[in-house]
């Protein structure tokens, strides 16, 4: 499967299906509207045809948000050192419309209720 963001500077490739897509309610994720894929990062391919992505980051820095600099869509999230787990979640909303119809969502509740 790869996916991409708007413009098409950022490409995302991964050989296994995700067989559902967690929308959360955290701070974060509520206001990027992100559907996530779960992944480890070895299993992730990341292309940039024109610049790397830029990342947002904050409070515990555990999680690097990242962005195309050029469109703006948030395509993935990678976790840090400073996170236990080693997880590369893709934003699934970059994928197309027919194969995100296909993946159930699941709701997290990030936010703690
Ligand atoms: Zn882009």
């Amino acid at each position: 499967m790869i996916v991409t963001c708007h413009c098409g500077n950022v490409e995302i490739t991964v050989d296994v299906f995700p067989e559902e897509v967690g929308e959360c309610n955290c701070s974060i994720c509520r206001r990027y509207a992100a559907l996530w894929a779960y992944y480890s990062p070895t299993q992730v391919a990341l292309k940039y045809i024109k610049e790397k992505t830029v990342f947002y980051i904050w409070g515990d820095k555990e999680v690097e948000f990242h962005r195309c600099n050029l469109c703006g869509c948030v395509t993935h999230y990678i976790t840090t050192e400073k996170c236990d787990e080693a997880i590369l979640a893709i934003n699934m909303r970059m994928a197309d419309v027919d194969i995100l119809a296909e993946i159930p969502v699941r709701k997290i509740k990030g936010a703690g209720y």
